[in-house]
């Protein structure tokens, strides 16, 4: 058995509304929504998934809605500050056409030796795909996106702080990870076997303003163990090193506990288990709304309040 932290388990951000951000991530992007849901702690609004196939581990990103203008967030110092993805390097030609079929700028740039594309998603959070020759995952692929061109995962949490030392120290110490390289104002640490989706670039910004939590920003990022010893474990080690850590939370799809960084960055370990199947089957993950058992005798009024969310429209360029 193996209580190791192995890398990224997923990422929670916050949109303004689940329409645009469902047809963003889904229709140009191509990920799977792979659960539709709510907001445990917020039945009125949607928390939705997107991933490869079956959402695995690494593949993740899910979003909250807070809609409307006041509710808007600051990228900023204390955040992850950008969502990166990882594709094979023939697939950049191919995502820089789709991109500016759909008017969204986008820039290229080098970094660690792999070629990047930087953008930004419909809530102006920095989105990133990342030229990776070595993932070998598959990505989903029905979703009108040739499969050798398809998202395959997360690639790295892009961390922005202030003051890196803590940063760089929890992650090293508390948490698996080994120092792959530093350039510039960034440090690249990798968990389990590395690679993309075990990544976590940590950048030092000592002149960086604060982030602002709200739509438009990343909430938290999580990161993964196989199953329930190993986060109980993790969830010793980072309480001996003085995290004040939650108790665990059953997320129906995994469990997690959540402590805070030094710097303020909300962090989540999560399980591998029992994944996204354990309530509709694989085939139709996301089809239908999931809710946990203590919203289920609300079901009619939550979903009279709900938006509905349409498939993303065909043909959207590329
Ligand atoms: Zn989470």
């Amino acid at each position: 058995m193996n209580a190791s932290l192995s890398g990224l388990h997923h990422v929670t951000a916050i949109a303004s509304d689940p329409q645009a951000n469902h047809d963003f991530y889904t229709g140009l992007l191509g990920l799977r929504l792979v659960k539709k849901t709510v907001n445990f702690d917020d039945p009125s609004a949607y928390h939705l998934y997107y991933g490869d196939g079956s959402g695995s581990p690494g593949t993740i990103l899910t979003f909250f809605y807070w809609p409307g203008q006041a509710a808007r967030g600051r990228v900023g110092a204390g955040q992850m500050t950008a969502i990166s993805f990882s594709v094979a390097p023939a697939a950049l030609d191919y995502w820089a056409d789709r991109l500016a079929a759909r008017g969204i700028a986008a820039e290229r740039r080098t970094r660690f030796g792999e070629v990047v594309i930087a953008f930004a998603d419909s809530d102006g959070i920095p989105v990133e795909l990342v030229a990776d020759a070595a993932d070998r995952r598959a990505g989903w692929a029905q979703a009108g996106i040739p499969a050798e061109y398809a998202i395959r995962g997360l690639h790295t949490a892009q961390l922005t702080v202030r003051a890196a030392a803590t940063t760089e120290e929890l992650l090293v110490r508390e948490m698996d990870f080994r120092l792959v390289r530093r350039e510039g104002n960034r440090a690249r640490f990798e968990a389990g076997p590395g690679g993309s989706g075990r990544y976590v670039d940590v950048i030092a910004d000592a002149a960086a303003r604060p982030g602002a939590g709200g739509s438009g920003t990343v909430h938290h990022v999580a990161f993964r163990v196989a199953d329930d010893a190993g986060e109980l474990a993790l969830h010793s080690r980072l309480a001996l090193a003085g995290y004040h850590v939650s108790g665990v939370r059953d997320r129906n799809y995994f469990r997690s506990i959540y402590y805070r960084e030094r710097n303020g960055i909300l962090f989540e370990i999560a399980t591998d288990v029992p994944g996204f199947a354990v309530d509709e089957p694989a085939a139709e993950l996301g089809t239908a709304l999931k809710l946990p058992a203590q919203f289920e005798p609300h079901r009619a009024e939550i979903e009279a309040a709900l938006p509905e969310i349409h498939p993303a429209g065909q043909g959207v360029g590329g």
